[in-house]
C-alpha cells in the first residue's frame, strides 16, 4: 500500500514557475468566466447545455463532460461548464506573496480523513483536497457534508485526482479521459463543485499527452507541487513536521496525504505552524488567482481574492519582489 501511493519526489523545478503574467492571464481568464456566469445567471440561472440537444452522453468516453445533477443548497462557483484550453503545468505560487496551499491527496485511511477534515473545519484553514472517487464509499462520501459546506463558501478547492489513481501516462487517452471524468463528476455529486480546472495526476506521473486531454477537457491546471509532508509513506509525525518547516516559504504548493494516522496525529500543528509562520493559508483557487466566483470575495472573507483586480489583501513578504 505505502510504496503503491509513493509520489515521486519533487522539489524545485525552475520551468514550473508560475510568473506574473501567468497569474494575470489567469486573473483574467477568470474574469471572463465571472462575466459568463453572470450571463448565465441573467438569463435564468443553471445553464442546462442539454435543453435543446440530444440527451446526455451514456459513455465517459464523449466528447463532453456530463452536466452535475441540479443540487440543493448553497450556490456553487458556476464552474462546471468545461472550459478547454492549453494545459498549464504549476508547480507553486507567486512568491512574492506570502501565501501557502497545503493540499490532501488520495484518501486511503478513513478515520484520517475525517480527522483532518474536521481539523480543517473547525479551524477554518484553507487547504485543497485531491480524492479519488474509488475511495468514496470507505473514506470520502462520510466526508462530503463537511467538505461540500467549506466548497461552497471557498474554504477549500477540490482537486481532480483521479477516480482510481493510476499512472496516467500507462493509460489509453480513453482511458485517461474516463479516469478524469468519473471522478469528476463524483465530485460534483458529493461535494457540489466541479474540481475543474484543477487536476494531479497520481505520483506526479504526465505527458504532453495526458496534460492536452486534460486540458481539452477543462482541467487546465496541472496540480504539482514544489513542497511535501513526505506522508505518501510512513514516517514518524515528527518527521512530517520538518518536512513542514522545510517547505514554509511563499507561495508553496504543499503535498499531503489523507493517507497515514501520523499526518493525521498531528494536523492541528500542521495548521497552527502556518498560520503562526506568517503565510497565509491559501485553496488552489485563492493561490492561482482563478477564482471566477465574484461571490466568494465578499468584503467579510478577506482571504478570498475577486477576479475582478489585482487582490490587495494578498501579503507581500518584505524583502520580497
Ligand atoms: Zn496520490
Amino acid at each position: 500500500m505505502a510504496a503503491h501511493r509513493h509520489h515521486a519526489a519533487h522539489r524545485h523545478h525552475p520551468g514550473g514557475h508560475v510568473t506574473r503574467r501567468q497569474v494575470l492571464a489567469a486573473l483574467l481568464g477568470a474574469a471572463v468566466a465571472a462575466a459568463a456566469a453572470g450571463v448565465r445567471a441573467a438569463t435564468g440561472g443553471h445553464p442546462n447545455h442539454h435543453a435543446t440537444a440530444s440527451p446526455p452522453p451514456a459513455s465517459w468516453e464523449a466528447a463532453t463532460p456530463l452536466q452535475p445533477e441540479p443540487r440543493a443548497g448553497p450556490a456553487q462557483p458556476e464552474l462546471d461548464a468545461a472550459q478547454p484550453g492549453a494545459p498549464e503545468v504549476i508547480f507553486h505560487g507567486d512568491p512574492a506573496f506570502a501565501t501557502f496551499a497545503l493540499t490532501f491527496d488520495d484518501g486511503t485511511c478513513p478515520t484520517c480523513a475525517a480527522t483532518i477534515v474536521n481539523a480543517v473545519q473547525q479551524t477554518g484553514f484553507h487547504a485543497t483536497f485531491s480524492p479519488n472517487g474509488n475511495m468514496g464509499p470507505t473514506v470520502w462520501d462520510t466526508q462530503a457534508e463537511a467538505i461540500a459546506a467549506m466548497a461552497a463558501t471557498g474554504q477549500v478547492s477540490i482537486c481532480n485526482h483521479t477516480w482510481d489513481h493510476k499512472d496516467m501516462t500507462r493509460l489509453t487517452a480513453a482511458q485517461v479521459k474516463d479516469e478524469l471524468l468519473r471522478n469528476d463528476d463524483w465530485i460534483q455529486q458529493r461535494f457540489g463543485v466541479t474540481s475543474r480546472p484543477f487536476y494531479r495526476p497520481p505520483y506526479g506521473a504526465h505527458d504532453p499527452k495526458t496534460d492536452d486531454i486534460a486540458g481539452g477537457l477543462g482541467f487546465t491546471k496541472v496540480i504539482m507541487w514544489n513542497g511535501t509532508l513526505g506522508d505518501s509513506i510512513v514516517h514518524p509525525p515528527a518527521f512530517i513536521l520538518q518536512q513542514l518547516q522545510l517547505y514554509l516559504t511563499a507561495g508553496t504548493i504543499m503535498l499531503g496525504h489523507a493517507n497515514h494516522p501520523a499526518t493525521a496525529s498531528v494536523i492541528n500543528q500542521i495548521i497552527d505552524q502556518i498560520q503562526q509562520s506568517g503565510l497565509r493559508p491559501v485553496t488552489l483557487l485563492e493561490l492561482l488567482g482563478t477564482n471566477p466566483n465574484p461571490d466568494l470575495a465578499k468584503p467579510d472573507r478577506p482571504n478570498l481574492i475577486t477576479t475582478q483586480q489585482p487582490n490587495r489583501n494578498r501579503v507581500h513578504l518584505p524583502g520580497k519582489r
